[in-house]
């Protein structure tokens, strides 16, 4: 096994004050997930449904779950009972869902509304433009079991530093006005989900209040 602990210790040592660390753990088995919570690790995020599943029977009951793949809304049910955060919110039709199954189960789920703003096609979430019109609509303030608690993106996949600082800086200019615009008085909505592995360190430096970093801790994930 990779040096869990110590790894984690390193990222850790990275952040600065107020942003956290989700242990992206998908892929890796259970017992990665137990060094890095035995060293003292409590968020974790999967993002295949039936994994975290599986997962969550066998780890330990105060973990806090978060959700960051593609979900498709007849997933939600299974996960809606314990998910502490689905920080991949791509469409008003999942978050209905998510409102929904939430009710059934007698809670409110967080979310992250997700971006798509690097420069690759595969990748889910709102526009920029796409999510202002959500907002703008208004039908989200309808949903009285989901929290929306601020925006998640991924910059593109490339060494370009500056390209990635740009995007982060986009990320951070879109919440401010969002923020400003729809949840003024909100204390909730203030989570800024941005920085990975190989781009958490300039995601602190722009904005970030939640990085998501996976590989850094586990090592390389065996698909
Ligand atoms: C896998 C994944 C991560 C973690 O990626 P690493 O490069 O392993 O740190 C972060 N965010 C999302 C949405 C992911 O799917």
């Amino acid at each position: 096994m990779f040096d869990v602990a110590s790894n984690l210790k390193s990222v850790l040592h990275n952040l600065p004050e107020g942003v956290r660390l989700v242990a992206i753990s998908k892929y890796h088995p259970a017992e990665y997930i137990e060094a890095a919570y035995n060293a003292g690790q409590r968020i974790f995020g999967e993002s295949h449904e039936q994994e975290l599943q599986k997962k969550v029977e066998i780890l330990p009951k105060d973990i806090e779950w978060h959700f960051i793949g593609h979900l498709q809304t007849n997933k939600v049910k299974y996960i809606a009972p314990y998910i502490s955060m689905i920080e991949s919110c791509d469409s008003f039709k999942l978050m209905r869902e998510i409102n929904k199954q939430a009710q059934k189960n007698n809670r409110v789920i967080d979310v992250l509304l997700e971006l798509h703003i690097a420069d690759e096609e595969t990748k889910y979430g709102f526009t920029l433009d796409a999510c202002r019109q959500f907002l703008q609509q208004g039908e989200w303030r309808q949903l009285a079991n989901v929290r929306i608690r601020g925006l998640m993106m991924m910059a593109s996949n490339t060494d370009n530093q500056k390209q990635i600082a740009g995007e982060f800086d986009t990320a951070a200019r879109f919440f401010d006005e969002v923020k400003e615009n729809f949840f003024k008085d909100d204390d909730a909505f203030s989570e800024r989900s941005w920085g990975m592995s190989h781009d958490y360190t300039i995601a602190v430096a722009h904005g970030s209040t939640m990085v998501r970093v996976g590989t850094a801790i586990f090592g390389p994930r065996v698909y």
